[in-house]
């Protein structure tokens, strides 16, 4: 399978703050590693998931992959061209097929203009050729395709006019109007009600399929990646820790802490209302360790060969996993019966 994008060994590292240490050290600056050397291959026309708790380094990622901000080392390959330091015609030409949902649909849109106009500013941007009716039977359409109905009322609507799912759903219009190849949606329904989540994911998956967009949806929530992804990966403190695909790593997560993430899902079920949950975790608000394994403060299983610096290695069938409890050459322990 074709991979439309493909990161190689990205890092960024941002500069905290003084510190009252690092005042008695001046020479020694002190860095955030939102990103500790990731890479990931992402398939054409499929949907990756990207999961992690706050602050493990999505977000920094996504803007690295849209070029909003520029990596420290490590490279993007994007259909084939490596487009890190791209500029001018080139990078525009990128961004044509690169669009972006954001997490909050309440700041994303101006409220100034109306649901046509913010439809129509990527096409007045990319498709400047375009004749007028053109513009309005492309707005339409993907109002349309968005369940926007009936898309004429919808055009002439402002955003204060619209509920939260369907602001999503023009943002969505937004970044499918001018017919892009990938679509990154940053905590896209994170913000919305639980009962209209699962529409706007259904929407995000139909769209992949019937226009073959590739999708890489990035989320805190292991639950709502069920319903939409094809593949995960997994990350945790700026390193991806786990990938593969979706079924295989929830059904048999290898690393500790994916499967903390798993025990933490709530599954509404009337025979778990007395059940007491297990989270297969230790010192929850502990920070991520400086090096060897960043898992290690919070890992029940930890040993003392994790203070070294654990691979994402093949376990089986194309499941990725980076702990030292699958290597056998190191101390032959296999976590597959936690
Ligand atoms: Fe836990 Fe060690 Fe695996 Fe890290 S490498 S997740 S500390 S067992």
């Amino acid at each position: 399978m074709k991979n439309i994008l493909e990161i190689h060994d990205v890092r960024k590292y941002f500069p905290v703050k003084s510190t009252i240490s690092s005042l008695f050290n001046p020479g020694k600056r002190i860095y955030k590693k939102a990103l500790d050397g990731v890479s990931l291959h992402i398939p054409e026309g499929r949907v990756s998931v990207l999961v992690g708790e706050s602050g493990s380094g999505k977000t920094t990622l996504a803007r690295i992959i849209l070029r909003a901000i520029d990596p420290d080392t490590g490279s993007i390959i994007f259909n084939g061209s490596n487009i890190t330091r791209k500029t001018g015609k080139e990078l525009l030409s990128f961004r044509k097929q690169a669009q972006m949902i954001h997490q909050d649909p309440y700041s994303s849109l101006n409220p100034l203009m109306k649901v046509f106009d913010i439809i129509k500013e990527p096409i007045d941007i990319f498709y400047k050729y375009y004749s007028k009716e053109e513009r309005i039977k492309k707005i339409l359409t993907v109002l349309n395709d968005v369940n926007l109905k009936p898309a004429g009322e919808f055009a002439e609507k402002y955003p204060h006019m619209l509920s939260g799912g369907e602001r999503q759903r023009v943002a969505i219009a937004r970044a499918l109007v001018i017919e892009p190849k990938l679509i990154i949606a940053d905590e896209p329904v994170s913000m919305l009600d639980v009962s209209i989540r699962a529409q706007i994911l259904q929407i995000v998956r139909q769209l992949s399929i019937n226009r073959k967009i590739t999708v890489f949806y990035i989320t805190h929530d292991l639950a709502t990646s069920r319903y939409i992804g094809d593949e995960i990966s997994v990350m945790y403190a700026g390193k991806i820790v786990e990938s593969g695909q979706i079924d295989r790593v929830l059904s048999n997560p290898l690393h500790p802490y994916t499967q903390a993430l798993l025990d933490a899902i709530s599954e509404p079920r009337f025979d778990n209302i007395d059940k007491q949950k297990v989270i297969r975790i230790k010192n929850f608000d502990s920070a991520p360790a400086e090096s060897g394994c960043r898992f290690f403060n919070r890992c029940p299983y930890s040993m003392e060969i994790c203070k070294k610096e654990p691979i994402l290695e093949t376990k089986e069938q194309n499941h990725k996993v980076s702990c030292f409890l699958y290597d056998k050459n190191e101390n032959g322990v296999q976590l597959s019966n936690c």
